[in-house]
Order: structure tokens, then sequence, then C-alpha cells
């Protein structure tokens, strides 16, 4: 595979950069898309794929991981236009000279007419309580992929974002002993979400204190008032903990605009290296995907003029 050039490189297996790829074929622009995981999806398959998202155009509700199905289905009709390599990582983009050469974990170089780097979070580590013992129970958990074994079950959800909210919504449709734990009384996130939910208790100013537990088991949740210093016990089997992720995206070395890579409005980075999705950072940039589908068609136009 050494030396392999392509037209267009994606960087990124995530919504933007499959939907990225999928515009690209229909001005038969032929692409491959490289991606660090051995599956496509990104923070959709990864973080929350039983979620319903409501605010794509064109699309009044879908599951997050039905959305990705539907976009690799879409994908495989044109094969011959979109191949991926999974499970490779990209490690640096050297976009000084044309075509632009990037480079895998495993030392191969690929060389690409254009690059979009659709790298989102990138390759994360979801951020933890920071309390003793948390490594010890199987029953503190940083996603949820499924939530049917959690069915009955006594629930804490820690965090005040719109993930954190989701996820306590999300849990009371299996369970009605959800509690939602935030530092803040005010959330980050849109807490209207659980304006209609009766089952979700919400208890703020607290942060997590003490793990209580046996043999691997956890029993219960000592949680501590931020302003009274009061300690209440709160009993539990799962602690779904929605800290967010550290780090985030590796930058390639570009240069970065808060917890994106910098660019142009027209997604631009350099000549011929742009950037779509969450990764992408300008002015007013909002980290949804329908504001992403403007990235990607601004992109596209771009390569196809330039061809
Ligand atoms: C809990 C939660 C709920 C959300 N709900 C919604 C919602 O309802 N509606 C909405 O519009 N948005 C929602 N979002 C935001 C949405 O998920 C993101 O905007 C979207 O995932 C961004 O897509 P992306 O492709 O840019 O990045 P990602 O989804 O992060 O995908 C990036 C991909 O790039 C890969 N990658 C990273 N670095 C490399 C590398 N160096 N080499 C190769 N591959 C690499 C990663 O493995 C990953 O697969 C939500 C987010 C969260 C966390």
């Amino acid at each position: 595979m050494n030396k392999t050039r392509v037209p267009l490189l994606i960087i990124g297996a995530g919504p933007v950069g499959l939907l990225t790829a999928l515009k690209a074929s229909s001005e038969n622009i032929p692409t491959l898309i490289v991606e660090g995981r051995e599956y496509a999806g990104g923070q959709l398959t990864e973080l929350y794929p039983e979620k319903d998202i409501t605010d794509i155009p064109g699309i009044e509700l879908i599951k997050a991981k039905d959305y990705i199905a539907l976009l690799l289905k879409q994908i495989a009709s044109k094969k011959d236009a979109i191949s991926f390599l999974f499970g490779h990582k990209v490690t640096a983009i050297n976009y000084k000279n044309s075509p632009i050469e990037i480079k895998l974990d495993d030392e191969t170089n690929i060389l690409a007419d254009d690059v979009v780097i659709a790298t989102g979070l990138g390759v994360y580590r979801p951020r933890p309580m920071g309390i003793l013992d948390e490594d010890k129970y199987q029953a503190i958990r940083y996603s949820l992929k499924d939530y049917q074994f959690l069915t009955d079950k006594r629930v804490i959800v820690l965090g005040g974002g719109d993930s954190a909210i989701d996820w306590a919504d999300m849990c009371s449709k299996v369970t009605n002993k959800v509690a939602l734990i935030h530092r803040r009384n005010e959330f980050r996130g849109n807490i209207l979400t659980l304006k209609n939910n009766h089952i979700v208790k919400i208890l703020t100013p607290y942060v997590p204190y003490r793990l209580i537990g046996e043999g691997g088991k956890l029993t219960a949740l000592e949680i501590q008032n931020v302003e009274t210093k009061e300690i209440e016990q709160l009993p539990v089997d799962y602690i779904m903990v929605n800290y967010g992720n550290i780090p985030l995206s590796d930058n390639f070395g570009l240069p970065k605009l808060g917890i994106g890579i910098e660019c142009s409005n027209g997604f631009k980075i350099a000549n011929h290296l742009y950037a779509a999705g969450d990764i992408a950072g300008y002015e007013g940039k909002i980290r949804r995907l329908a504001p992403a589908l403007k990235e990607i068609e601004t992109i596209i136009k771009e390569i196809k003029s330039s061809l």
C-alpha cells in the first residue's frame, strides 16, 4: 500500500466523513476514507447508538445507529467510488507539497489530491469521576451503547450537558429509578428535554463523593452538596458518567481555534486541505450534524471547481 494515490482522502468515518464521501461521489470524485477504529459511525456508534435524533433535515426521527446504517447502505451502493481503510490512524499530514502526503500509524503513506479532515472528537478517552476506587467497579459506565441492561435498575447519571440529559431520558424508558446529578444548579445542556419526564429525579448542586460496595459489587454512591457540604447516600446499581472526553482531537500540528482546527469560512485550512464536522474551527461553529451539511457542500464544490 506504499504511496497509493487517491483523488480525495477523508480522515474519519464518522457521520461527517460518510456524508462527505457521499457528496463527493455524486460529483464523481472517487474517495478513500481512513478510519482509526475498526468500524464507522464516530460518536453516533460509540457514544449514543440508541439515541433518537430529531434534528437531521428531511428525517423526522431516527436512532443514531440506524442513521449510520442508512449512510453505510447508501455508500455500499457506490462501492466503486468510495472505499475504506479501517483500523488505521492518520498520524501526520504533509500539505506543503501537492499532492498532499498522509502518514498512517503503520508508517505507510498515501498521496491525495485533496484531503478533508473529519476527525471529530478524535480518538478520545472519557473523563472519569475522579474518586477513589472508580476503576474497581464494572457498574460504572462511560458510554451508553445499549440501555436494556438497565431495565428496572437503580441508575445515577452524572453530568450537566445535553448528552447527560439525553442519557437520563433514555434510561427512564427502562427503569423508574433514575437520578441525574450535576455539580451546578444550572445545566449546560437543555434541561427542558426532561420537562415532561416524571421519572428522572434531578439533584443539584452535588458531586460524587464516595463509592460504597464490596467485592467489586457497587451498592451506593455518596454525594456531597457543593454548597452545604452535606453528604447523602444513594443506593445504586449503575452509575453512568458523562463528564465529556479527554483529550480532544489531534490537530496534526495545524493551527487550533477552540477545540477545532482553524479554517476559513470556506472550511479551508490550506490549499487542497479542508476540515468538516466537529473538528472544523471557525467563528460561530455549531457542533451538530445539520450545520456540517453546509461545510460539506462548500468543500466539495470547491474541490470540484479545482479539478
Ligand atoms: C451524546 C451526544 C448526543 C448528540 N446528539 C446529537 C443530535 O441529536 N443531533 C446532532 O446533530 N448532533 C448530535 N451530537 C453531535 C454529533 O454527534 C457530532 O456533531 C457528530 O458526531 C460530528 O461528526 P464527525 O464525523 O465530525 O465526528 P465524529 O462523530 O467524532 O467522528 C470522527 C471519526 O474520526 C475518527 N478519527 C479521529 N481521529 C482519527 C485519525 N487521526 N485517523 C483516522 N480516524 C480518526 C474517529 O475514530 C471517528 O470515527 C451529539 C453528540 C453527543 C456526544
